[in-house]
């Protein structure tokens, strides 16, 4: 926790206690009853539903490979023969994050060229994000993609706002980074807010709760501070988990097949099309008819385009039976879940460097075991 995070904890248990004594609104501990802060905001509740956790209950083992990049995404513009090339791929573990702002600085780039034919390579959450920012500025589009939903890395990904969550190296970070970073990341906020309570809620609020351990941007050294709603820490009595103090913030959920389904439904309605092809050189790809291409090929680009900072970091997610009533998430330090409407969906493992994409049940089991150690204590 930062200088800043600490004082906003203080000053909000103090508030909270001077509310207290005077009766005046603050923290409410009531059983069941919603806990509101001072200024009337909720910061959940004292008693929560209880999670069902077991190896019998899962539907689904994935295994998704994190576009990482050491410098974090790669966003430029190469003139290559005839061709203009924008690059705008190695998003790592926040690329649905910040796939709208990152999509908003491509699409400045190609204005700059003038041309207003686009090809888009990718149909992943980047390739898509583009493709509709680029329509939505007048251009004629055409994803051409090797992969779609179901089987590309963004089918594979949680699905939650963690816009600094393996970006890249703590020691590559430069003021230009950050810039560049802090501009993707608040277009982005801003247009998730946009797509709220559409296409069977693909984008929603929900309450995280933080048991011993940090949060995606407390472990980053990218901060935001004044942009997402504030952190509490929650004392005993105001959470329903063994631990004596937890953390809660409040963090989106992308409900991925739907939030996919429907960017790629506007895409079609808006004209753009849509062709299935692999490319196997960059030559393939001059190829093209359109003058302008606009790489978005994740890990993809790391052989098309000899990128060696590109490297997989390997995610395994598990899916239970969905459990429409619980609706928050919960992490620890050995696995999280995240409640989605296709399963409650488990995870937190990350590998750096492995390409194999074969689950391990073992790795399903050992978060089943981290999450109901804390989901069988939780007060009744
Ligand atoms: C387990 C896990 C959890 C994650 N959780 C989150 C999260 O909670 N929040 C978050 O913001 N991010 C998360 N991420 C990260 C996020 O999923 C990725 O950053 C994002 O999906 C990358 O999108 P992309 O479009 O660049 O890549 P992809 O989805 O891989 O799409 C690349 C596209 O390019 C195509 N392509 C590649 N090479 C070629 C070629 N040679 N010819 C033609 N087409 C080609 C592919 O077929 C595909 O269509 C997670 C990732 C994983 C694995």
């Amino acid at each position: 926790m930062n200088e800043i995070d600490r004082r906003r904890f203080i000053q909000h248990s103090g508030l909270a206690g001077l509310g207290m004594l005077f009766g005046l609104g603050g923290l409410s501990c009531a059983p069941n009853k919603e806990i509101v802060d001072p200024n009337g905001h909720s910061l959940g509740y004292r008693k929560l539903p209880k999670a069902k956790i077991a190896p019998d209950l899962v539907i689904k083992e994935t295994v998704g490979l994190r576009p990482y990049r050491l410098s974090g995404a790669c966003l430029k513009a190469d003139k290559l023969d005839e061709k203009t090339i924008v690059h705008n791929y190695g998003h790592g573990g926040s690329g649905f994050s910040l796939s709208w702002g990152t999509a908003m600085i491509a699409a400045n780039m190609v204005r700059e060229s003038g041309y207003t034919e686009i090809a888009v390579i990718g149909g992943g959450i980047i390739g898509l994000t583009t493709a509709r920012t680029l329509q939505n500025r007048g251009c004629k589009v055409r994803i051409y993609a090797k992969e779609l939903f179901p089987n590309h890395t963004s089918s594979l990904a949680t699905g939650t706002w963690s816009p600094a969550h393996l970006f890249c190296e703590e020691e590559r970070i430069t003021p230009q980074l950050i810039n560049v970073w802090e501009e993707a990341c608040r277009y982005s906020f801003r247009s998730y807010q946009n797509l709220l309570g559409l296409n069977n809620d693909m984008v929603q609020w929900v309450n995280h709760y933080v048991i011993g351990g940090k949060t995606h941007i407390e472990a980053s050294g990218l901060h935001l501070d004044g942009l997402l709603p504030e952190r509490f820490l929650l004392s005993k009595n105001k959470h329903p988990f063994r631990e004596k103090q937890i953390v809660l913030e409040k963090t989106m959920v992308f409900n991925i097949p739907s939030y996919l389904d429907y960017l790629t439904r506007e895409f079609i309605d808006r004209g753009g099309e849509l062709s299935v092809q692999e490319f196997h050189s960059v030559h393939e790809m001059l190829a093209l008819k359109e003058p302008l291409i606009v790489n978005c090929t994740g890990l993809g680009a790391k052989k098309l385009f000899n990128d060696d900072e590109l490297i997989p970091i390997s995610g395994q997610l598990a899916f239970l039976v969905p459990q429409p009533e619980i609706n928050f998430r919960l992490s620890t330090p050995n696995g999280y879940f995240i409640p989605r409407r296709d399963g409650l969906v488990l995870g937190g493992n990350a590998i750096r460097g492995s390409w194999n994409t074969e689950p391990k049940k073992e790795v399903t089991l050992n978060i089943i075991k981290a999450l109901n150690d804390i989901v069988q204590h939780m007060r009744a």
